[in-house]
């Protein structure tokens, strides 16, 4: 994002955050070079990384069916739709905090588990069994092995590329 004041190209991002119907991220930049601060809202889409699916394909990140995948899972538990819409934020938010051009399934699916499993054991198999549709089962099986412990710090890396870089597009 372009600085407006001096066209400086690489300015970086001081806070992130939704709004309330979650369809766009305002963003407080600073410029390194003039120091100059600004505002930008992105639409979502513009923001969120690309999801590379098992066989490979690249896929826009879609909201609904992270909500509906949460909202399969959580059924009939005593869970209220505001927590779920809270979870499917913090998920957002974190995948934007990485600044990637993209992101695998599987590391959207661990997070997910890693909430879930938090929340209520019973949506965290639910969840499980639904993952298990989507073909990712080696996935599935290697986080069932290895369940996140419930105490465990939630910014814990869950892989590799934990550290968000320094400047995000
Ligand atoms: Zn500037």
């Amino acid at each position: 994002m372009r600085c407006p004041y001096c066209s400086f190209s690489e300015t970086k991002v001081i806070d992130s955050r939704l709004n309330q119907t979650g369809d766009s991220t305002r963003r407080r930049r600073v410029c390194p070079r003039c120091e100059g601060r600004f505002t930008t809202y992105e639409r979502i889409e513009e923001v969120m990384p690309l999801v590379i699916k098992k066989d490979g394909r690249r896929e826009p990140y879609a909201r609904e069916k992270l909500k509906q995948g949460l909202e399969k899972a959580c059924q009939k538990r005593a869970i209220p739709s505001q927590r779920i819409d809270e979870i499917v934020s913090s998920i957002e938010k974190r995948l934007q905090s990485y600044g990637l051009k993209e992101v695998p399934t599987k590391t959207v699916g661990g997070m997910i588990m890693a909430e879930l499993h938090k929340l209520d054991k019973v949506a965290y198999v639910r969840f499980a069994s639904v993952y298990r549709d989507f073909k990712d089962v080696d996935e599935f099986v290697a986080e069932l092995q290895e369940p996140p412990t419930p105490d465990s710090d939630p910014a814990a890396p869950l892989f590799s590329f934990a550290n968000p870089p320094e400047n995000t597009p």
